[in-house]
């Protein structure tokens, strides 16, 4: 039987009740369902191998957000992140989209870029056809350094080279195409472009320095679309409120930094419950956006002749299945079988179309009813734990705060001991 993720009332459930669901629809095993439900449940032995000087562990909440209808596939997302909103947001505009079909995606094969860097060469332009001219014996040495990335059907498989002119002089950089399949690829990257740089150096009769990856993935990108029929997200005046507000972000770069940043809220989210990494994505990102010379946003929003909307995002995705912390986090491997795509473009794809989402829930909002009333409802029952509400208090509180739309920790004391002088009477 085909499984949906659309589920209403998801967020009415007891956690315990929503992974049930999870738990069917992506056939977890009951130890997967403990280790989730136990929350510090990363081992210190396997933390203290992933990186230096470990003494403990950070655990921030993972959600799902439900209703995502990609390609005709439905998918549940599993989100890892400390912002209330994001997980409601993502799965509401999900909805939205649902009405107009789901999100339609493409991916470029995911080539990433290794950068050799040669200085002090007497004559860069001859250097550069010499190495343009070795590009067969240059890709067999790098594909000499990883047979198994070779066998599945990846390794290098093309190059460039170009003089660019610094403060420093001339340089010749050479650009190694790699086919990192179902890895990030930073590693496999990173180990062929070291291999190859003693031939650079003959060839370019120079010195070379960097050798390394480039964030800016720029050949491997992922795009997502969607049309939604005006009367889903609230009428005309909401279709021109977000065509508007992305003209804004188009135009003017402060509005573009938090334009992609709502995208990137869900984006980062999933990148972190998956244990990709999550400074390679928003480098290449905001890198992205700012290729043509100036800041802008990442996605587009249009009317349709009819006054529908459509949308459409397109941005790097340098992300993985293999390797990195996604096959040695306990936690990052339940939530890639929760997502239960099977490679890394498909992976890219769903990723681009959760930025897609998140971004349509974060323009709704604010060219509806302004960000601050879903967003701060959440955002003021912390207020109110933090400012050392009991339990039973939260609520009430918040409600209050909300109300009067002063949501602030001083307010929340203040109204703690109302509540509490009230209470004791
Ligand atoms: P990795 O080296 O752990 O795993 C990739 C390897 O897995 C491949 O080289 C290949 O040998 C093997 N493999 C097996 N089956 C495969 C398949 N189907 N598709 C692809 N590879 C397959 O990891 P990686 O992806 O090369 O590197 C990712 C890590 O590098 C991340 O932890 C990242 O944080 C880190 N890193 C990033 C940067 C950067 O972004 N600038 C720099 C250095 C390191």
């Amino acid at each position: 039987m085909k499984k949906s993720s659309l589920v209403s009332g998801f967020y009415k459930l007891s956690p315990k009740e929503r992974l049930h669901l999870v738990k069917e629809f992506a056939n977890l095993s009951d130890e997967e369902c403990d280790l989730l439900q136990n929350t510090g449940s990363l081992p210190l032995s396997i933390a203290n191998r992933m990186i230096e000087n470990v003494v403990g562990a950070f655990p921030i909440p993972l959600g799902v957000a439900v209703n995502f209808l990609v390609n005709d596939v439905d998918y549940l997302v599993p989100m890892a992140i400390e912002e209330p909103s994001v997980v409601a947001a993502a799965s509401y505009a999900a909805k939205i989209v649902r009405d107009g079909g789901g999100f339609r995606t493409s991916s470029t094969p995911p080539i990433m870029i290794g950068q050799i860097q040669a200085v002090g060469i007497k004559d860069p332009e001859t250097a550069r056809q010499r190495v343009l001219e070795a590009k067969e014996a240059i890709l067999k040495k790098a594909n000499e350094q990883d047979p198994v990335l070779v066998a599945a059907g990846g390794g290098a498989k093309d190059l460039d080279a170009k003089v660019i002119h610094t403060t420093e002089g001339p340089m010749l950089i050479t650009e190694l195409y790699v086919d990192c399949r179902d890895a990030m690829g930073a590693n496999a990257v990173n180990t062929m472009a070291e291999a190859i740089a003693p031939i650079i150096e003959d060839l370019t009769e120079g010195r070379v320095c960097l050798r390394i990856i480039s964030n800016l993935a720029t050949k491997r990108l992922a795009r997502a679309w969607c049309f939604i029929p005006k009367e889903s997200i609230g009428g005309q005046e909401v279709v021109d409120g977000i065509v508007n507000a992305t003209a804004f972000a188009a135009a003017d770069p402060y509005r573009a930094a938090t334009h992609n940043k709502g995208a990137m809220n869900g984006i980062i989210a999933v990148i972190l419950a998956t244990g990709n990494d999550h400074r390679a994505i928003e480098a290449g990102a905001h890198a992205y956006a700012a290729l043509k010379g100036r800041y802008t946003s990442l996605s587009t929003w249009e009317k349709t002749e009819k006054g529908d909307l459509k949308g459409s995002i397109e941005l790097p995705m340098a992300v993985g299945l293999i390797g990195g912390a996604v096959r040695t986090h306990p936690i990052a491997k339940i939530a890639v079988k929760i997502l239960g795509v099977k490679t890394a473009n498909e992976f890219a794809e769903v990723l681009a179309a959760v930025g897609l989402a998140q971004n349509l829930a974060a323009l709704r909002a604010l060219a509806h009813e302004g960000i601050q009333r879903g967003h701060m409802s959440l955002h003021a029952r912390n207020i109110a734990v933090a400012a050392g509400a009991p339990e039973k208090l939260v609520d009430s509180v918040a409600e209050i705060m909300v109300k009067e739309r002063k949501i602030r920790m001083d307010r929340a004391k203040e109204i703690i001991n109302e509540i509490g002088r009230t209470t004791d009477k």
